[in-house]
């Protein structure tokens, strides 16, 4: 959803998953029990400890994040004409997931220091047929929830946290996904913790829980047909195919157990980064990530910021001719094709325009090599200084 991606032939690349411990022991255990279906052994393994983790009421498995966003419109009973606000600088699924049930996504701006959902920017984008709110945690941080949710409340609207890259990152303590009525987290394989394709529907308000099981089962009960509740299962709702298999939940949960361990090395190359590139952000050739006090990161990206498009452009192609991979996301999409058919871009995202076009993303995995960061500093520092393109005394300030 941006370009550049300049995966294949990297020498260092943008990103790689990890084994991190017994994932392919629990998949060989997984078909050992004779079921590889969904909703047994590993699949409840991995939503008791996101569940007791996060201090979540009810986390429900599912095939990707992009289907527990789908899970989350349909609870919101959206309908054509209804309309939800959420940022215009997200990935595709976010708004895919309105725009399906023929609802309109309301872009609002982001705020120029987290990226996230500006909260101040929420209100005037309200309207009669508003029914949810869905922010957005950026690159793992968390968007300011204490005034979305208050903003929700007395306009009575749902609040849908899209924690596709929040999973196991804090704000004011909370686990992120667990505050919103809804939230949905990914286990992509570009995430911190990953299955291929995965993700989770983290059920926050007990009035939604019986139907997300039902759509989530193919629009049955078979949920409650499991735990004896019914003597039989039947077609009740609408759904879909949204259980996941054992064999990714048996990768997964392999995964989760050393959560922990993952973030902590992610977060030591972040602060890595941060250290290396200070010198640069100094000298007003670059900005770096920002991460107010109260929110507890799990470092899902390292970005940088630069002074305009052409140098953002320049860099990338320099650090691609050094074998570094790097990418930048979002092309905003109110100017997408898809925005402009929705007839969502007849809006002023001052914010979201200017950041979208500097942002570059450097690489970040688990076993980038601190070697490796030096080196990609050191190209960087060499491109900038060359090229001398610094930020204006009024925005670097
Ligand atoms: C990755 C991502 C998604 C989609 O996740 P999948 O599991 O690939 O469907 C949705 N929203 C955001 C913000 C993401 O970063």
């Amino acid at each position: 959803m941006g370009a550049g991606d300049a995966r294949p032939k990297m020498r260092i690349p943008f990103s790689k998953p990890y084994i991190a411990g017994k994932e392919l022991y629990y998949i060989a255990q997984a078909v050992t029990y004779g079921n590889i279906a969904g909703d047994g052994h590993f699949t409840r393994g991995c939503s008791n400890i996101l569940e007791s983790r996060f201090d979540i009421d009810k986390v429900l498995m599912t095939t990707s994040c992009t289907s527990s966003l789908e899970m989350a419109a349909m609870l919101c009973d959206l309908e054509a004409g209804d309309e939800v606000i959420m940022p215009s600088f997200t990935f595709v699924s976010t708004a895919n997931a309105v725009a399906r049930t023929g609802a309109k996504p309301v872009f609002a701006d982001i705020r120029p220091d987290t990226l996230n959902l500006d909260e101040n920017k929420v209100e005037e984008r309200i309207s009669p047929r508003t029914k949810a709110i869905m922010p957005v945690h950026y690159a793992g941080v968390g968007a300011e929830m204490d005034a979305i949710m208050d903003i929700a409340e007395r306009h009575r609207l749902v609040v849908i946290e899209d924690a596709a890259q929040g999973v196991n990152a804090r704000y004011k303590g909370r686990a992120l996904g667990s505050i919103g009525h809804l939230g949905t987290y990914s286990f992509h394989e570009t995430k911190n913790y990953v299955c291929g394709e995965g993700g989770a529907l983290c059920v926050n308000d007990p009035r939604f829980t019986e139907r997300a099981e039902i759509l989530r089962d193919k629009g049955t009960n078979r949920q409650k047909f499991f735990r004896g509740e019914v003597d039989k299962y039947t077609w009740v709702d609408n759904g879909s195919s949204y259980v996941p298999s054992e064999v990714v939940c048996a990768f997964l949960y392999g995964q989760l157990e050393e959560m922990d361990e993952l973030t902590q090395v992610r977060r030591k190359s972040f602060g890595h980064y941060r250290n290396l590139l200070t010198p640069l952000r100094d000298d007003g050739f670059l900005q770096i990530p920002f991460v107010p006090e109260h929110c507890e990161s799990n470092a899902h990206i390292f970005y940088v910021l630069l002074p305009d498009s052409d140098t953002r452009d320049g860099l990338m192609s320099t650090l691609r001719e050094h074998g570094i991979a790097s990418v930048f996301h979002y092309i905003p999409l109110h100017s997408s094709p898809m925005g402009a058919e929705l007839g969502c871009n007849d809006i002023e995202l001052p914010v979201t325009d200017d950041l979208s076009g500097r942002l570059l993303r450097l690489p970040l995995y688990y076993e980038l090599s601190e070697e490796q960061q030096r080196e990609v500093a050191e190209r960087i520092d060499d491109y900038l200084r060359k090229r001398g393109r610094r930020f204006d005394v009024a925005r670097a300030s």
